[in-house]
Parts: structure tokens; sequence; C-alpha cells
């Protein structure tokens, strides 16, 4: 990976932090993005120093805001002139009935989950078309396939994303880019702890039945993902030898949506 690009969406936590790490580890050169005060932000670029990156490039960009998206497309191509990888992996989640749902919630979970894509997605075809090769791999989820109560503008979100998905698949797949949607069940995030007691509050459930009841319950597995089996998918999905996987969902769920 010594050469390759790569840009991940909100990577200073979770799954996003993640996959930075490994692509660093493999010595990529590597854009972050993402929330979190300097001090946070300092000490993760050291790390992906540390781990191997060759370069690692921060961009602030707050994804809800389009022309801060295109500020930080503008930096990678005065930078590196190409992009090889972008991981769109930025999320957030609120939890509440639709009656009571705070509508600018509802607009900016659309716009962080669904809309940023559209706008990463533009403008890195122009980048990896030059040199014909692309890997635009989406962190959609579960929820792109099936639905929650409670969680109507993530569900939204990311069904959108799904299609967002397919439908670049299909108008950049003779230039050698695939676009892919990994769709994970539950994973153990500050995304997730952090809605547990939103979620009890909603069902009108403890937050332990949430845990046992609603999350772990989910998978046939009754386990959490764990964050390693999406980072090997998307350095899998990043192969030469994975050209043939486009615009389809990649599903790392313990069986949730086979039930
Ligand atoms: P997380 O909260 O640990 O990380 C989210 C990241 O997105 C952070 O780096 C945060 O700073 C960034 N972010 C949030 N709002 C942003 C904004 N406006 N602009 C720029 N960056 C922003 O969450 P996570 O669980 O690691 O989630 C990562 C992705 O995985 C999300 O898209 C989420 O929907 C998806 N996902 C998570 C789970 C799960 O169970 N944790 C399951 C399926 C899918």
């Amino acid at each position: 990976m010594k050469n390759k690009v790569v840009a991940i969406t909100g990577s200073t936590s979770g799954i996003g932090l993640e996959i930075a790490k490994r692509f660093a580890y493999l010595n990529a050169k590597i854009i972050l993005n993402g929330l979190g005060n300097n001090e946070i932000i300092e000490k993760i670029i050291i790390e992906l120093k540390n781990l191997g990156a060759s370069e690692v490039l921060y961009h602030p960009a707050n994804l809800s805001q389009p022309i801060q998206i295109t500020e930080m497309f503008e930096l990678i191509a005065g930078k590196f002139n190409k992009l090889d990888i972008l991981v769109n992996n930025a999320g957030i989640q609120f939890v509440s009935p639709i009656e009571d749902f705070p509508d600018e919630k509802w607009e900016e979970i659309i716009r962080v989950n669904m809309i940023s894509s559209f706008y990463t997605i533009k403008y890195a075809i122009p980048l990896m078309k030059k040199n014909a090769w692309g890997r635009i791999i989406n962190i959609a989820s579960a929820h792109s396939l099936v639905a929650s109560p409670f969680k109507s503008a993530y569900v939204a979100a990311k069904h959108g994303l799904l299609g967002l998905t397919k439908a670049a698949a299909l108008e950049v797949a003779e230039h050698n880019i695939t676009v892919t949607a990994i769709c994970p069940g539950y994973v153990k995030t500050p995304l997730i702890m952090n809605q547990i007691a939103a979620t009890a509050k909603a069902r009108k459930i403890s937050e332990e039945e949430v845990l046992r009841d609603v999350i772990l319950k989910a998978g046939a597995t009754k386990k959490f993902v764990e964050i390693e089996e999406i980072v090997n998918m998307v350095i899998f999905l990043c192969d030469d030898k994975a050209g043939s996987i486009t615009g389809v969902p990649l599903v790392i769920d313990g069986g949730w949506t086979a039930g």
C-alpha cells in the first residue's frame, strides 16, 4: 500500500480509526478526517506515523457542510493529485419516535450519513480515473437492508447509501473503480454505547434489556461484530483480485438479516 493514497472519513474514532491504523501499518498515505480536539488529533497522527503510515494529512471537514468536503478534496488534489481508496465511514445516530424526532437532527443524519458520500464520491471519481484504478468503500449498515423502530433517519440514510453505492458502481465500472457497501451488524463503538440510554427510553425498557434483547439479540451469533472483521473486509476489497466485487452490500452481521 506504500504508494496508495487513502481517505477515510470519520477516522478519529471507532471503526474508522481502526481502518486508518491498518492502512498505516501497510504504509499507505492517509487522509484522516473526523471530529476531535487538537490534542486527540495530534495523538492519532503520531500513532499512525509510528505504525508506518508514509504520510498523514488531517482535514477537519464537518461532513454536514458540503463546502468543507470541497475544501478537503482540494487539499487532497493539491497535495497528491490522485486518490486510490475512499472509505466513507463517518456516521451519527439519534434514537427517537418519529413524532418527537427533532427536524434538525433528522436532516443532520441524512447529511452526514448519506449526502456527504455523494460529494466525496463525486470528487473522488476524477482523481481515481487519472490512474484507472480505485476503490470506494461505503461503511453502510445492516440498517441498509432492514429497519428498526426509532431509528428512522439512520435507516433512511443507510438505505440511501446502499442505493448510491449501486448507482455509482454502474457508472464507474469500466474505469477499474469498484464501489461497495460494507453492512455491519452491531459493533461495540461509542456510536452504539451512546445510544443505549435513548433506546431504553424509546422502547420503555431498561438499559440492560436494550443490550440483551435489542443489540445482542439482533444477530444469530448473539455477539457484537468485531471491528477487525470490518477492517479485514476493507483490505480484502482493496486487493487487485477484488475488481469484480462491485455494486453490492458485503454483510457482516452475525446472521441478523438472514432471519
Ligand atoms: P464512532 O462514533 O466511533 O465514529 C464516528 C466517526 O465519525 C468519528 O470519527 C466522528 O468524529 C465522525 N463524525 C461524526 N460526525 C461527523 C461530521 N459531521 N463530520 C465529520 N466526521 C464526523 O462510530 P462507529 O461506530 O465507528 O461508526 C462508523 C460507521 O460505521 C458509521 O457510518 C456507522 O453508521 C457505521 N456502523 C456502525 C455500527 C456499530 O454498531 N457501531 C454498525 C453498523 C454501521
